[in-house]
């Protein structure tokens, strides 16, 4: 047999939808145009193109489309703001408020601003990976200019609550941002309701293609002000300069549009699969799920499984499935999931944790026989210590 492995790694990234790559294909060859060019057709095609794609963008989130600015994807939108705002909002103050289970493209940001002078609050999440409000509003001083905190978390799925931060935000007179790079078109989002001022989006984790994001900034109520990080021909308003990639942009909002018209029908799908494999794998003794299953996105499982090596796990699956371990790899080394020790887990039950992501390729016979290679792949390696009781793991 010589079959890829089912992909159950959503949450990484997704395969390009087949009508989001017709419907970027045109704009490489056809339609190539600069969208700066204004003295010809070509760029009124292009300019025309992602103008439509701009509103489109903008209407997913109940904003206006001069508050989208495209990006290569999420990092850039993250860093953009972050920085951007540390900039700006100098005189204000150096106090930034985001969470310990954010994203590196937050977290490291914050990291390099730290650097630099400026205060950063990390807050700590509950065991189920919210966090308490009450937290928030103690840690808001005079002097912080930014709340980032995600809208849902890349490993472990959970849910923030985003209106009522938005609530304490704006009632402080702070400007949050929420990195929606795993919300957007799966979730419904609304700047208004919710009192965003920033929102970093990208297009591959939603079947769209890499490369392409979008930061929305808030133009009124409060109108949020931003320095730039990439100077030169001074798109999108000045606040991100670049010839604009039409084929990506195209595919972006295509990507979205469809994520918005199957919401409904494809979040119940993909939670009667999550259920289904969930009650499955309730026979492993030792499984605990990781984070709160109710407030979480329907595709996603993080689980560990107490007493069993992570590494043999995962090797174990590896021919059969392609999914994340509770381990980030860097260059050098693998270490614990920072997310997954904000929880509280211990570091080697951390390692010992498996985030499935499951999305809209993915079959209910799929997911049975996940599910069964899982249980196979545990009680083997159970077996093997029983009867190797020396065996260090
Ligand atoms: C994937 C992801 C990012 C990074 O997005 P890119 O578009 O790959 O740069 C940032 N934040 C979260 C929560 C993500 O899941």
């Amino acid at each position: 047999m010589n079959q890829r492995p089912i992909y159950l790694d959503n949450q990484a990234t997704t395969p390009v939808d087949d009508r989001v790559l017709a419907a970027m294909l045109p704009y490489f060859t056809q339609h190539f145009g600069n969208s700066a060019s204004i003295n010809h057709m070509y760029g009124w095609e292009a300019e025309a193109a992602i103008s439509q794609a701009r509103e489109i963008l903008a209407q997913a989130i109940n904003a206006s489309p001069s508050e989208i600015v495209f990006t290569s994807g999420a990092t850039e939108a993250n860093n953009l703001a972050i920085k951007g705002i540390s900039e700006a909002y100098f005189s204000k103050g150096q106090h930034i408020i985001t969470v310990q289970t954010e994203h590196n493209a937050v977290l490291d940001p914050c990291h390099y601003l730290q650097s630099l002078g400026f205060e950063i609050t990390l807050l700590p999440v509950q065991p189920n990976g919210l966090i308490d409000l009450q937290e928030l509003e103690k840690a808001i001083r005079p002097d912080t200019i930014l709340v980032s905190i995600m809208a849902a978390n890349n490993e472990i799925g959970v849910l923030q609550p985003l209106a009522e931060i938005g609530g304490i935000c704006r009632q402080a007179g702070v400007i949050f941002h929420t990195d929606a790079a795993q919300a957007i078109g799966k979730i419904p989002l609304d700047v208004e309701e919710m009192k965003i001022d920033l929102l970093s989006m990208t297009a591959h984790k939603i079947y769209g293609p890499k490369g392409i994001g979008a930061l929305y900034v808030r133009r009124k109520h409060p109108r949020v002000q931003l320095v730039p990080q990439l100077h030169g021909g001074g798109h999108e308003r000045g606040m991100r300069s670049g010839t604009l990639y039409t084929p990506q942009i195209v595919g972006f909002a295509k990507a979205v549009e469809i994520g918005l018209a199957e919401q409904k029908s494809e979040s119940q799908r993909l939670l009667t699969l999550r259920h289904k494999l969930w009650s499955k794998l309730q026979t492993i003794p030792g499984l605990q799920a990781n984070g709160d299953l109710d407030r979480r996105l329907v595709g996603n499982l993080n689980f560990s499984i107490a007493d069993v090596d992570g590494a043999a796990l995962l090797l174990g699956l590896q021919p059969i499935v392609a999914l994340s371990s509770g381990s980030a790899c860097s260059s050098t080394k693998t270490s614990p999931s920072h997310v997954l020790l904000a929880l509280g887990l211990s570091e080697k039950l951390a390692y010992a944790s498996l985030r499935l992501g499951i999305g809209r390729f993915n079959t209910a016979d799929e997911i049975d026989l996940v599910a069964e290679h899982i249980m196979a792949t545990v009680s083997s390696l159970r077996q093997a210590r029983v009867l190797e009781p020396n065996l260090q793991i």
